[in-house]
């Protein structure tokens, strides 16, 4: 038996974002210096990429911090663990979960192999 499915949330920051996008990623993942935390923030808005702003969660807690990001984040997308914007080329796309994923096995949410 595999580990349950985790999700990675992205988005792409801008100036009005960037305090909210600090303190989130601050809360979620304790372990990032607040240096590093700054630079990906300034990196994401001066090139409008994506950055990743939290990561191993379960799926109601991407669903909500999905939701949240939303008003403040643009191009907010949820992907499979460990996956990300550059390799959407070659991911697939849940419509019902709104979810990029890797495999063959489908959507990992429809086929119950997510962490809660
Ligand atoms: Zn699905």
């Amino acid at each position: 038996m595999e580990d349950p499915i985790k999700f990675d949330l992205w988005g792409v920051a801008s100036s009005t974002s960037k305090r909210w996008l600090a303190e989130k990623i601050a809360s979620v993942h304790p372990e990032v210096s607040r240096a590093d935390v700054l630079r990906k923030i300034a990196g994401s808005i001066r090139s409008n990429a994506p950055v990743l702003f939290s990561a191993g969660r379960g799926w109601s807690n991407s669903v909500r911090e999905r939701l949240d990001a939303a008003e403040k984040v643009s191009d907010v997308e949820v992907f499979q663990e460990s996956y990300g914007p550059d390799g959407k080329a070659n991911l697939e796309y849940c419509e019902e979960h709104l979810l990029f994923y890797g495999g063959c096995l489908g959507c990992p949410v429809c086929g119950r192999r997510h962490q809660q």
